[in-house]
């Protein structure tokens, strides 16, 4: 088993992506389920691909999306988290509200290019989602940075609001959080309104793990908050509500002055997303089959199992509120990130990510980070576990970290 040989963020990501993905590897690196997705959805995509009668729906959608699946969509929010038509906040969404993507990827991609340009700031949590570092730098705007402090990882609204400067123009949320499990709390949620108000802001938040929340914890909406619906495009992805990264399915959702910017660069880019996979998608919101409260319990539950290992182990961990990873840390081990991912990848078979990857300011990370010092010693003392995974596939890793010497 070779071991990490590159230098770069970029390159360390896709060397474990090989490495975690060879035979024999307990695969807990890149987000992805082990376990089959949707199977209401899958049985609905393939008849719309494969019944004569269903041919229609192998042509192109309109760019917003399959007209039956914003519909869709629009029900499960309003119904999920009791969004009301006419109402000054928790407003109701209807298919006005919803631009479908090629995953929350591109629905991030677009968002910020419509949202932000050369000459502004876009906030963002370190740790965090890579991809909001190297989208925020393709499309030539400035990455700021508010530091994330561990144990419990919450954004704190002092550094936040210090953060702000007249070029501030995009403050970007994830909650649940990739990768420290964090979930905003109703105080969060207030206290981000208030700055996008007072600093007349746009949001994007990406909610992409909304229905994975833990020990009773509820998923909060930004957009809920009185003010916030005309001002935040909401982020999301059929890649972790029905299991099915593979399909590339997001949406967007927002006001329709706030998705005609974005829609610009979808249309010209994309254009539409796989309308068979929109159409199984439809199905599947509609049947409501059981997913969303058979995964969460699933990766609770192994949230639960492998704390208790890496605890025994001599980590520090964080028990996350939320989404699909634990992150812990190597400091009482004497070990730095990366250090401790390739030891577990060469001894244990257990492939992790290092948390140098979701660091921003690695003078490492795309075309040297943001704000970090060159040659510095950035190589964080964290690591990234997937607990979107099979029991059994946790209970094998599991063994492999505890017969570790
Ligand atoms: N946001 C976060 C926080 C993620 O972890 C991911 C990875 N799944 C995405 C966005 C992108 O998701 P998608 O597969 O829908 O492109
Ligand atoms: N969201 C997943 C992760 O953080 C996958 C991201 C990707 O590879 N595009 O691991």
């Amino acid at each position: 088993l070779a071991e990490f040989s590159s230098d770069t963020v970029g390159a360390i990501w896709n060397e474990l992506l090989v490495l975690s993905g060879q035979p024999g590897v307990c695969n807990l690196g890149q987000g992805f389920p082990d376990y089959a997705g949707s199977r209401v959805a899958r049985e609905a995509a393939a008849a719309a691909m494969t019944k004569p009668a269903m041919s229609e729906l192998n042509q192109y959608t309109l760019p917003s999306g399959l007209g039956s699946l914003k519909s869709a969509i629009c029900a499960y929010y309003n119904k999920c988290y009791g969004l009301q038509e006419g109402a000054s906040r928790k407003r109701a969404i209807s298919p006005e509200n919803v631009v479908v993507t090629v995953g929350a990827t591109e629905g991030l991609f677009v968002t910020l290019h419509a949202l932000a340009g050369p000459g502004d700031e876009v906030i963002m949590f370190n740790p965090g989602f890579p991809w909001y570092l190297n989208t925020t730098r393709i499309v030539g705007a400035t990455p700021v940075l508010v530091e994330l402090h561990g144990p419990d990882f919450a954004p704190d609204m002092e550094e936040v609001e210090k953060a702000i400067t007249p070029k501030t123009r995009v403050l970007i949320l994830n909650s649940p959080h990739n990768p420290c499990g964090h979930c905003y709390t109703k105080k969060e949620m207030e206290g981000f309104a208030r700055l996008a108000l007072k600093y007349n802001l746009f949001v994007i938040s990406d909610e992409v793990y909304e229905n994975v929340t833990f020990g009773g914890v509820k998923h909060l909406r930004i957009a809920d908050e009185e003010g916030m619906f005309e001002r935040t495009v909401t982020v999301c992805s059929a890649s972790k509500l029905f299991s099915l990264t593979g399909w590339r399915i997001g949406w967007a959702l927002s006001t329709p002055e706030l998705l005609e910017g974005l829609s610009v660069y979808h249309g010209n880019t994309s254009y539409c997303a796989p309308s068979p996979l929109q159409h199984g998608l439809s199905v599947a919101l509609e049947a409501e089959d059981g997913l969303f409260e058979d995964i969460p319990k699933l990766v609770e539950g192994n949230a639960l199992l492998l704390g208790d290992a890496l605890r025994e182990k001599g980590f520090a961990i964080t028990q996350p509120q939320g989404g699909h990873f634990l992150v812990a840390d190597t400091t009482p081990l004497g070990l730095k990130g990366l250090e401790c991912a390739k030891l577990l990848l060469t001894q244990a078979k257990v492939g992790v990510v290092p948390g140098i990857i979701f660091y921003f300011d690695d003078p490492k990370n795309s075309n040297g980070g943001a704000g970090g010092k060159e040659g510095a010693d950035n190589d964080r003392p964290l690591l990234r576990f997937a607990i979107c995974k099979r029991r059994d596939t946790m209970e094998e890793a599991v063994r492999r970290i505890r017969a570790m010497v």
